[in-house]
């Protein structure tokens, strides 16, 4: 068994924390970049070139890339061949948090209960997804997930009748509906199968592929190319100012489903995507 320190966890979680808030994602700057140049709305231009000057001033590590440093999400995969060791590995992960928070100057985001709205103090809890894997390695996505963005994330359960048409409608829909107001450009990740309960787990996931990397499926990569150029063609456009940069990129998760059912899910992220992958 290969052995890893709860201390070398956290302090991997603190310095992804930190760097995801003041740092952009290099594919996000690219796809930011190349949008710029083939975005026909001047309006839009001029949009996605502050957002770009916003992540250079961001980058001087004073103000972080957004006020909203949202809620962390922790995908941990863990090898079967791995002992954790010194201490508790879900104490670890909140202690990162919290850390980072303290260290990062992040922003106190998250409430104690969803009625009585009194905050944490320190960004914690995480909201942490453990997957056991093969092997004796142990990676961890660590996401800041924008409250906005996360507002406008629907998910239902459709019949299978509606086929892949039905998944388009219901993401462009959602888009038409929800995409201004979650701070577009938007990265979006969509589930589709699984239970009602999987389905917003794998549109969560999805948003850990790196943006434009189409799915290993061919019929799964057309459809996403499909929904992408409907939902460019909405005219939401870059920050909502209008144009055809309304979203990056989409990717879509599956999982076997139920006979009668298809749960479908949108998980919508922000221009902000912030996310790490950590690899111990
Ligand atoms: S949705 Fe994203 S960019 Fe908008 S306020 Fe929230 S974190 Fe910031």
């Amino acid at each position: 068994m290969r052995k890893i320190h709860v201390r070398e966890i956290q302090t991997a979680i603190v310095n992804a924390i930190k760097n995801i808030h003041y740092h952009i994602r290099p594919d996000l700057k690219a796809a930011l970049q190349q949008a710029g140049e083939t975005e026909a709305s001047p309006l839009g231009r001029q949009a996605i070139k502050l957002l770009l000057e916003n992540a250079k001033m961001a980058a001087a590590g004073v103000h972080p890339l957004c006020q909203d440093t949202g809620m962390t999400i922790l995908f941990v995969e863990m090898g079967q061949e791995v002992n954790v060791i010194g201490g508790d590995l879900e104490a670890a992960l909140q202690a990162g948090v919290r850390q980072a928070t303290e260290e990062g100057r992040l922003r106190h985001s998250i409430s104690v209960h969803p009625f009585k709205r009194v905050n944490t103090g320190d960004n914690t809890p995480a909201v942490v997804h453990y997957q056991i894997v093969p092997g004796k390695g142990c990676k961890i996505y660590v996401m800041a997930k924008g409250g906005g963005s996360e507002n406008a994330s629907v998910s239902a359960m459709l019949l299978p009748s509606a086929g892949d048409t039905g998944v388009q409608d219901f993401v462009v829909n959602a888009v038409r509906e929800n995409g201004a107001a979650s701070c577009p450009p938007l990265i979006l990740g969509i589930g589709v199968g699984g239970s009602f309960d999987t389905a917003p787990w794998l549109a969560k996931k999805a948003l850990l592929r790196p943006i434009g990397q189409a799915s290993s499926d061919v019929e799964t990569a057309e459809l996403e190319k499909i929904i992408l150029e409907k939902i460019n063609t909405l005219g939401v456009g870059p920050q909502g100012w209008g144009g055809s940069t309304t979203a990056l990129s989409v990717a879509i998760e599956t999982a076997p489903c139920h006979i009668v059912s298809m749960p479908v899910a949108v998980n919508f992220e922000c221009h902000s995507h912030r996310l790490a992958e950590v690899k111990l």
